[in-house]
């Protein structure tokens, strides 16, 4: 449904309790053209998507189970993000965790399902590219450098004061 707030015409939101999910109305359309256009590069573009938004719900959902308030993912047609309650304590190393570690689940279970490495736009299988891009995702978020996610949760679980 569409938001009811002033920024109606530009993001499609969906209220699900205390996480609210927003997709920026560029995204179907850019979907939409690549779908149309290039079939094989829009499928892919699809998946990514879907990596996204697997990994920012990562975060938001485990940001509320530890006591979030609330939590907005949105997806704009090349990021994603997730505003989350900040904590000061361990939680927030956690919560910035669930992220990549949501990506590398899928792609340990694409693994063991025997699919392989392969990032090519034009012809790597469906299921290669997935878990391709979902370890991407989730190894390269794991850097412990912020703004990072393993660069905050390195921070949130050593302390330097
Ligand atoms: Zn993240």
């Amino acid at each position: 449904m569409l938001s009811s707030h002033g920024d109606a015409v530009t993001w499609f939101s969906v209220p699900l309790g205390r996480l609210r999910v927003r997709l920026h109305t560029m995204v179907p359309l850019v979907a939409a053209v690549l779908v149309y256009w290039a079939p094989g590069i829009g499928l892919r573009y699809l998946l990514l998507l879907a990596v996204l938004l697997l990994h920012e719900l990562g975060h938001a959902l485990v940001s509320l189970a530890m006591g979030g308030a609330r939590a907005v993912v949105s997806l704009s047609p090349a990021f994603g993000w997730a505003d989350v309650t900040a904590f000061p304590d361990r939680r927030e190393g956690w919560t910035a965790l669930a992220g990549p570690a949501i990506n590398l689940a899928v792609a340990g279970a694409l693994a063991l399902g025997g699919a392989g490495l392969d990032w090519s736009l034009r012809s790597a299988s469906p299921t290669d590219f997935l878990l391709t891009i979902s370890l991407v995702m989730g190894a390269g978020n794991l850097i412990p450098v912020k703004p990072a996610d393993g660069g905050r949760a390195f921070s949130a679980f050593w302390p330097t004061r």
